[in-house]
């Protein structure tokens, strides 16, 4: 094990402890014990593996730091600091990391030559929040969140008064143009398409629920009940695994939802669970950030393509 940095790796292996919610849980956890893989920074978020170099990225925020877990070698590093105070990350469908980035208050893409194109800083003329995540929609339109959280203090990010009045959901069409789609949430945090593209789900970590939007073939939004409610802490990042099923970030650890909003079970993580992602060659390793670590557990499902 090669360490490159000032965290603590503190890798250690822990029982698996799983919540059952529903018989229809039966065979969608995993294994018996999970993995800290890294421990000792101070908020951790914005886990996306990348297949490609079998790397899994994650951002220690207050620290400004990116931090990237090469699968095959069996290292963690320092990848980028300062890290722009990155947030939410992605891939698009060419294998390019999009990322929210809540210092420069924009949404970003890395080309495959290394250079960074802007995707996303401003609406109507007026500055972002604080992009928080985002997801690629398979028409290649790029979606995210952008609440307050970078800009009400200077612990992630820098404090300034927002420009834009509300926390909006917004999309990035193909050609460019940046809009608000949605108005009506508190504090906009992870989202995730549904395996058809005909659902969106969207966090609202304010009012501590999951909406879940129709998506009409060009991409306009109907609906937007409340699917489901958080049971501890408050709901952050999402993903959904490759039967539609929805795995969320909470206080206690990672919650696994119906598609119809029942609770199915839970992965109980001891600290704060932020966001998530699957990874691997196969996409059944679950990559979870939580606070202060970062765990991994295989699992017996996989995550969806694109995720
Ligand atoms: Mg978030």
């Amino acid at each position: 094990m090669v360490i490159n940095g000032d965290f603590t790796l503190g890798r250690v292996t822990l029982p698996t402890r799983w919540e059952r919610a529903d018989p229809r849980f039966e065979r969608v956890d995993g294994d018996e014990r999970m993995l800290r893989l890294a421990t000792g920074f101070r908020w951790t978020e914005g886990p996306v593996y990348v297949p490609a170099g079998r790397y899994l990225f994650w951002t220690d925020i207050p620290n400004d730091r990116t931090y990237r877990w090469d699968e095959a070698a069996d290292v963690v590093s320092v990848f980028r600091s300062p890290a722009d105070y990155a947030n939410g990350k992605t891939l698009d469908r060419q294998g390019r990391v999009i990322t929210c980035e809540q210092g420069p208050r924009r949404v970003t893409r890395v080309e495959h030559d290394g250079s960074t194109t802007v995707l996303a800083d401003r609406w109507r003329g007026q500055r972002l929040d604080s992009p928080n995540d985002v997801v690629v929609r398979r028409d290649d339109s790029i979606w995210f969140t952008d609440p307050s959280y970078g800009i009400t203090s200077d612990y992630e990010g820098y404090l300034a008064a927002p420009d834009i009045d509300g926390c909006h959901l917004y999309c990035i069409a193909p050609d460019g143009n940046c809009e608000a789609v949605r108005t009506d949430f508190d504090q906009p945090n992870g989202l995730a398409f549904s395996l058809d593209d005909s659902s969106l789900y969207v966090v609202d970590s304010g009012r501590n629920h999951i909406r879940r939007f129709d998506v009409d073939p060009d991409g306009s939004l109907r609906g937007g009940e409340t699917l489901c409610g958080c049971s501890e802490g408050h709901f952050d990042g999402i993903r959904l695994d490759d039967e539609g099923r929805i795995w969320a970030a909470a206080g206690d650890g990672v919650h696994c939802f119906h598609p119809d909003g029942t609770l199915l079970g839970k992965l109980l993580v001891p600290e704060i669970v932020t966001n998530l992602t699957f990874g691997g060659p196969e996409r059944n390793l679950l990559c979870v950030t939580a606070a202060t670590s970062v765990y991994l557990i295989m699992l017996n499902v996989t995550g969806a393509p694109g995720t």
